[in-house]
């Protein structure tokens, strides 16, 4: 089997410690990788290289994606599409292995509708993809926000202010209510809680009345313009406000030790599902939930040998 790889749609950190996982895994099983270079574009364009262990060395620590990503409207169009499968036919490749948002789906799915053996990877900081709990490059996003914030907080404390921040996410509140609670921001507003210029004013003057020094308030993309709301707040609830975009640093960087390790692992799996006759198929973790038992049960239970041995082997 010949197994293509691509990252498409917004980069997202952990993206080429995915791509590592694939090329190695599908060596490791003595099959053929070959990297897509700038996504469904580069697949029309016929941008398709064969990709060799020592191709994948040096970036599972990289942020971004080495291959390259783009958007391509046209993809929608199945004649475009015929171009790319041609192009993958040329070079006997049965199977590509999609990484990327909800948007590069339906690219996959589209092309294995057609008759490539597609396996979709979820690849984006926004963790906006309701079938897995947590996508490749979120937790690296947020760490990433959550550091920003920190800085804000410095100087909002001693100025006495309150510091609207605006963080990323498309339309999915991810970001916002995780880097929120970790910064303990006194107001979060995203799609999911809405937004009502006058109850934010209300908590802000609550805020002020309790004694609050300062207030971080984090808004997620495409609510509302963070200026005016600062604006607002300054007017109506008497803190000094500034506002911050924090945009695009948020989708770059080295990706965080989860981000690798649920890269690596989704890379393997995909390939194992490929090798397996199985496509169509979209990669998913879950696993993260709380929860309880007695005290007494907790120590009794013996810890279970931890699953990475088995990815271990096929990744080096
Ligand atoms: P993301 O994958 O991050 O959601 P986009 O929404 O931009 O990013 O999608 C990435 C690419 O996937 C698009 O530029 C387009 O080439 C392809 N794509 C999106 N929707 C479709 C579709 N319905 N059919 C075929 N290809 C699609």
């Amino acid at each position: 089997m010949k197994i293509g790889v691509l990252t498409s749609g917004g980069d997202a950190p952990g993206m080429n410690a995915c791509v590592r996982a694939v090329v190695r895994s599908a060596i490791h099983y003595g099959f053929e990788a070959y990297g897509v270079y700038d996504g469904y574009k580069g697949l029309v364009e016929n941008k398709i290289r064969k990709l060799n262990h020592n191709d994948v060395g040096q970036i599972l620590n990289r942020g971004g994606t080495i291959l390259g990503s783009s958007r391509l409207e046209a993809f929608k169009q199945k004649e475009v599409r015929q171009i790319a499968i041609d192009n993958l036919k040329s070079k006997d490749i049965d199977a590509l292995v999609v990484i990327g948002g909800d948007g590069t789906y339906r690219g996959g799915m589209a092309l294995d509708e057609m008759g490539i053996k597609v396996i979709a990877i979820p690849g984006t900081i926004d963790n906006d993809i309701a079938s897995t709990e947590y996508t490749i490059g979120f937790f690296t996003a947020l760490d990433t926000a959550i550091d920003a914030i920190d800085k804000l907080r410095d100087t909002s404390f001693s100025h006495q202010r309150c510091t609207v921040v605006e963080v990323m996410g498309r339309d999915c509140g991810d970001l916002s209510i995780y880097s929120g609670i970790a910064t303990g921001a006194e107001i979060v507003i995203t799609k999911e809680t809405g937004f009502n210029r006058e109850d934010v004013i209300n908590q802000a003057k609550r805020a002020q009345s309790m004694g609050k020094r300062h207030l971080i308030v984090v808004v997620a993309e495409h609510i509302t313009n963070v200026f005016d709301l600062a604006k607002d707040i300054q007017k109506h609830a008497g803190y000094e406000s500034r506002a911050t975009v924090l945009g695009y640093i948020q989708r770059g960087g080295n990706p965080s030790a989860f981000d690798r390790i649920l890269a690596s692992k989704m890379g393997v799996h995909a390939v194992e599902l490929l090798k397996g006759g199985i496509s169509g198929m979209a990669v998913f973790t879950k696993s993260l939930e709380i929860g309880h038992c007695p005290i007494n049960e907790a120590l009794e239970i013996k810890d279970e040998i931890t699953d990475l041995y088995q990815y271990l082997k096929k990744l080096n």
